[in-house]
């Protein structure tokens, strides 16, 4: 029977929707401990840095240490400097842009001959003259860098928001181009950089998540077991799901 030493859990439909804490979670994190299996925080979010993810977290309850907490704005800034970006254009929020500059990399305006790529983020104040920007640091032949593709997120009482994905396509659109690297979910990179920070293996990870296209397809691509607990009712489905999580982890320990 294959044995998992840790979880990498997707955030918002899983852990958290919105500002509140999910049904069971504090079940499942339990009975992780009982059985010995690390809880690790995966999200594509990219408009926060690691730490605002962090304290989120922690101000939900959840007791976890930041080097735990593992999003697509902290990749980004990973990624820039391992593959010796030394300066690039920051479509994305602030969060982004901090984490790109934690990395040693700096954030260039526009027009800036030096940037080697536009880096996409999700960004709440995304507006045409952004776009604009974007498109002509890309036909300067800049790299051209997402954070992720997730189409929405959800939040409470059943809303969704635009994700980093619609921004994302719109610059492809517009430059009849696609992205060279997706530096989140459903790639790879961020469970490659758990496995280096803490050394699993692809089999030591269980990944949970609530998107088939992202959390899903990331294990499936990169040989680690998942468990989905997507599209269930809001309500009651989504406790009955935790459970269900609760019994395929004991499985698959
Ligand atoms: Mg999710």
């Amino acid at each position: 029977m294959m044995k998992v030493k840790a979880a990498a859990f997707d955030l918002d439909g899983t852990i958290y929707l919105g500002d509140t804490l999910m049904e069971g979670v504090m079940e499942v994190l339990g009975y992780l401990k009982e059985i010995n299996v690390e809880p690790f925080y995966f999200t594509n979010n990219s408009s926060k840095t690691r730490e605002d993810i962090f304290n989120k977290l922690t101000g939900l309850g959840i007791r976890t240490e930041l080097k735990k907490v593992y999003n697509s704005a902290y990749a980004a800034g990973l990624y820039l400097k391992k593959n010796a970006y030394m300066e690039v254009y920051c479509m994305g929020s602030a969060g982004l842009k901090k984490e790109i500059e934690n990395a040693g990399v700096k954030c260039v305006s526009e027009g800036s001959s030096g940037a080697g790529a536009v880096v996409v983020g999700l960004d709440s104040a995304f507006d045409y003259k952004k776009l604009a920007a974007g498109i002509n640091m890309l036909k300067n032949g800049c790299s051209l860098i997402i954070c992720n593709r997730d189409r929405t997120f959800p939040v409470e009482n059943g809303r969704i928001l635009p994700g980093c994905g619609p921004i994302a396509a719109a610059l492809e659109n517009a430059c009849g181009r696609k992205a060279d690297v997706t530096v989140g979910k459903p790639d790879t990179f961020m469970l490659e950089i758990l496995c280096s920070d803490w050394g699993y293996e692809k089999s030591d990870i269980v990944v949970v998540g609530d998107t088939y296209d992202s959390d899903i397809l990331m294990a499936q691509k990169f040989g680690s077991p998942s468990v989905f607990i997507g599209e269930l009712p809001e309500d009651a489905g989504k406790t009955e799901a935790i459970r269900e999580i609760k019994g395929l982890i004991g499985l698959l320990k």
